[in-house]
């Protein structure tokens, strides 16, 4: 899973998801770009990722301000001078309402942040892959991108329309040799849930998975190291669900 000398810009870097994004593309020996809206979750990750060996820089960059997004590509240009991967994976969850009661406002922010994000990310995040050469974006959208949850339609909406997304650039930078996929995480244990749910919360939705438990972070990170890297060098506009089973359903 060699991706030595490989550039990645991942967002959301700094907790959950992201964070272990980072560590296993450490441990693959890539340079990273980790950004956040959190600057001390990101700051401690570049320093684990760091003592593991990678090269590193961190970019304060909110995913739902497009020119922050610009201003990260060319960050991690300056830096390294190309970019191979982009993992587009900051997310937030948004209120829990019915449709006909949903919060105007956080419909808002949670388009903004979970689609907006991954489509100004990518905005830039291509063209500095045309001049590299090539590259892969892996797009973080859910089991939730597949099938609805009651009392979160801005979030199922968002990571339905990363699935489709991802497929169109896919179909438009294949021949460019730019790959794009889409993970479909299940119930992953990450601040995203332990932060809002209560133990026994938890363990009810990890019931609703075939394998019986929640996901490890590091289990999606390991799917999202193997789509970036050339391994999956056939693979494209896809959607991988890491799951435990829970689309059985
Ligand atoms: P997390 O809360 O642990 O981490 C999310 C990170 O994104 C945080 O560091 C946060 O500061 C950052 N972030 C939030 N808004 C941002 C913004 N506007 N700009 C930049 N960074 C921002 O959550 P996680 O579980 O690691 O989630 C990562 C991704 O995985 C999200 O897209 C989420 O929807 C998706 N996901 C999570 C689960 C789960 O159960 N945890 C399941 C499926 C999909």
């Amino acid at each position: 899973m060699d991706m030595n000398g490989k550039v990645a810009l991942i967002t959301g870097a700094g907790s959950g998801i992201g964070e272990a994004c980072a560590m296993v593309f450490a441990r693959e020996g890539a340079r990273l770009v980790l950004t956040d809206v959190d600057m001390p979750g990101c700051e401690r990750v570049a320093t684990a990722a760091k003592a593991a060996g990678a090269e590193c820089i961190t970019v304060r960059n909110d995913v739902s301000v497009a020119a922050e997004c610009e201003a990260a590509v060319a960050m991690a240009l300056k830096a390294f001078g190309r970019l191979d991967v982009a993992v587009n994976n900051a997310g937030i969850g948004g209120p829990a309402a019915l449709t006909g009661d949903y919060p105007l406002d956080g419909w808002n922010q949670v388009i903004n942040t979970n689609l907006n994000g991954v489509f100004y990310g990518m905005r830039y995040q291509i063209p500095a892959m045309l001049k590299s050469g090539g590259g892969s974006i892996v797009n973080i959208s859910s089991i939730l991108g597949q099938v609805g949850f009651a009392t979160a339609s801005a979030y199922v909406s968002a990571k339905h329309a990363v699935v489709g997304l991802s497929k169109n650039a896919a179909m438009e930078y294949a021949a460019q040799g730019i790959r794009v996929n889409s993970v479909g995480p299940a119930f992953i244990r990450t601040p995203l849930l332990t932060k809002h749910l209560t133990e026994e919360q938890l363990s009810g939705i990890a019931a609703m998975h075939p394998i019986g438990r929640l996901g490890r972070p590091g289990e999606v990170a390991e799917l999202v190291l193997w789509l970036a890297s050339d391994k999956a060098s056939f693979v494209t506009g896809a959607y991988y669900a890491v799951d435990g089973g829970y689309l059985t359903r």
